[in-house]
């Protein structure tokens, strides 16, 4: 069935003309929202692992966690390229210096064509993104920024430590430099409701960034959103709650904006709730199916 949207492995087909398998690789970093420079708990759906593989506290390095990730990569899809995701944590959030000797090890490796950088949107300057800059001469290069609702009264209530403006000012510093700029967002946060949530996509619609990722929220064991809901304080999102959301913010996004990602994956022995949140292609096929019926397609409700 073709998507109705416009999805990341299209993407990297038109550019490449073949399949590019992402690697995620752990380096070791940690995040301002949890070492103490703005709290030490975190944002409150985020464990310590910060979204993690552990790979690092494993001793293994950039380059061997990619090697071994591409023999996956290649039994599975037989993938010949590859993009190295800095997933865990905040990914610029230490010295130039350091960036480089990382990022150097992604892509001395064959078959590497690209990098992707998770990071917060107040953990960027002008020298680092010169840095990230100079790779996307020769590579692909997107950088992932972490905002997950677009209204401040949510993003204090998490406890993100950063405003929507600080995406703002992030965006602003990235474009013109041959990056492409991906933002994540949860659906589901304590206290939005669905008028919020569009009101989130109508607004990214409208920022020029090129991608998006769209995460459902679920309640991860030991945060302080476990606490929440424990308490009765939070209520998941129903599946079928989920999937009709998914669909409408799909539709309010333009045409040419790269959907990398319509619903998250958790980890099943951290997950807490709801339990559908565990069965990742169900949500997605979901996703697929309700796309069809309502005849709803990427774009459908953008007003440019
Ligand atoms: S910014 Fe990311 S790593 Fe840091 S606390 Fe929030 S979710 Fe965790």
């Amino acid at each position: 069935m073709k998507k109705r949207y416009r999805d990341y492995n299209a993407h990297l087909r038109e550019i490449f003309g073949q399949r590019v398998q992402k690697i995620a690789v752990d380096a070791g970093l940690t995040c301002p929202n949890r070492d103490g420079l703005l709290s030490t708990g975190g944002c409150i759906y985020c464990n310590e692992k910060g979204s993690g593989t552990q790979a690092f506290n494993r001793g293994l390095s950039i380059k061997e966690q990619i090697e071994a990730g591409k023999i996956g990569a290649i039994k599975k899809y037989k993938a010949k390229k590859f993009l190295a995701y800095f997933q865990s944590f905040s990914n610029t959030y230490t010295s130039c210096a350091h960036m480089k000797f990382l990022y150097d090890q992604a892509v001395s490796c064959d078959g590497v064509v690209g990098l992707a950088i998770g990071t917060r949107p107040d953990c960027v300057d002008d020298e680092k993104l010169t840095l990230i800059q100079s790779y996307a001469a020769d590579y692909l290069v997107w950088l992932e920024y972490g905002l997950q609702s677009a209204h401040d009264i949510t993003l204090s209530r998490i406890n993100r430590g950063h405003s929507y403006k600080d995406f703002e000012n992030a965006i602003a510093l990235t474009f013109g430099r041959g990056i492409y700029v991906c933002a994540h967002v949860i659906l589901g946060l304590p206290g939005e409701n669905r008028a919020m949530m569009m009101e989130t996509a109508d607004i990214i619609a409208q920022s020029g960034i090129h991608g998006i990722k769209l995460h459902l929220l679920y309640v991860v064991r030991g945060t302080a959103l476990d606490d929440l809901y424990l308490a009765g304080h939070y209520q998941c999102l129903s599946q079928e709650e989920y999937v009709d959301m998914v669909c409408e913010f799909i539709e309010r996004l333009p045409g040419n904006m790269v959907i990398q990602r319509i619903t998250g994956d958790p980890h099943i022995e951290e997950l807490r709730a709801p339990e559908w949140a565990g069965r990742y292609r169900e949500t997605f096929n979901l996703i697929q199916q309700a796309l069809e019926e309502k005849k709803s397609f990427q774009g459908k409700k953008f007003t440019g």
